[in-house]
């Protein structure tokens, strides 16, 4: 693979575990996170391992940022081929204490963060006539809804429309727009007692999920790596579930 991809939110979990799997792909892989030295670590482990990389930090909500990053890219790379737009929170709050603040920072990160990455990734794509794009919905965002993550909820599912609607927009110039709907992944946003399952959760959850266990987060990389190579050139506007059975298998 000799396509760059840009990942957000790269530096744990799931966006981690991508950017490994790009980098053993062969790709060049632009890992950003607000987390600097966990990205820092990620880039340098690709490279450890023979693969191409570098870290920048990027907060998905500051369009400056994410323009900084495409203008270096182009300037240096030739431009991004893949994006995945990872990064997201999911915390809980209570609807009688939903602020309209809180609603906003989660919707800031969780959808709009989704469109800064996208939008600025379609110039080179439509100069180029090719790119993939793939952007992390949820189980939360296309079948269930999660009690005290309304905010949440609403930005997944928003997810879907945008990734429908671009795809739509964009299928004409060589440009794919996919989305990923993980379950249950054994990360540290999963395993926050503060604002998901927790570790007794997580422990539990097995029993309802048809394959008999979380996720990892290589389960939704392995996915993603797929949406974004040749091997899905027919497939656009689709999120897809990765969840070991849940949604089917819960009646
Ligand atoms: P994670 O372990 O919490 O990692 C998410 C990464 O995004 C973290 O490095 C996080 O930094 C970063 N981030 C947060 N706000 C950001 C911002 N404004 N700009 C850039 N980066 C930011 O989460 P994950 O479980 O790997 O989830 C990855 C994606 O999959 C998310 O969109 C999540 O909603 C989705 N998802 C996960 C699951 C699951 O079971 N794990 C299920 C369905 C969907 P901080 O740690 O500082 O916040």
């Amino acid at each position: 693979m000799t396509s760059t991809v840009l990942i957000t939110g790269a530096g744990i979990g799931i966006g981690r575990a991508t950017a490994k799997a790009f980098g053993r792909a062969g790709a060049h892989v632009l890992v950003t996170d607000v987390l600097t030295a966990e990205g820092e670590a990620v880039a340098a482990e690709i490279v450890s391992g023979g693969g191409r990389a570098s870290f920048h930090a990027l907060d998905v909500r500051s369009t400056e940022m994410v323009d900084a990053i495409f203008a270096h890219a182009e300037a240096t790379l030739g431009g991004v081929d893949t994006v995945v737009a990872n990064a997201g929170i999911a915390h809980r709050v209570p609807i009688e204490t939903m602020t309209d603040a809180l609603w906003d920072h989660t919707l800031d990160i969780d959808l709009k963060g989704v469109l800064r990455v996208f939008r600025r990734a379609v110039p080179g794509m439509r100069a180029r006539g090719a790119g993939t794009m793939v952007a992390l919905s949820s189980i939360m965002g296309i079948a269930y809804g999660w009690d005290e993550h309304v905010h949440y909820s609403a930005a997944k599912a928003g997810v879907v429309g945008l990734v429908r609607a671009m795809a739509v927009e964009l299928a004409s110039q060589g440009i794919r727009v996919n989305g990923i709907a993980p379950g249950y992944i054994r990360t540290a946003q999963l395993l926050s007692e503060e604002h998901s399952l927790g570790a007794a959760g997580a422990e539990a959850a097995p029993a309802f999920i048809p394959m008999g266990r979380l996720g990892e987060p290589e389960d939704i990389a392995d996915v993603i790596l797929f949406l974004a190579s040749e091997a899905a050139r027919y497939v656009t506007g689709q999120v897809i579930a990765v969840d070991g059975g849940l949604l089917v298998g819960r009646y």
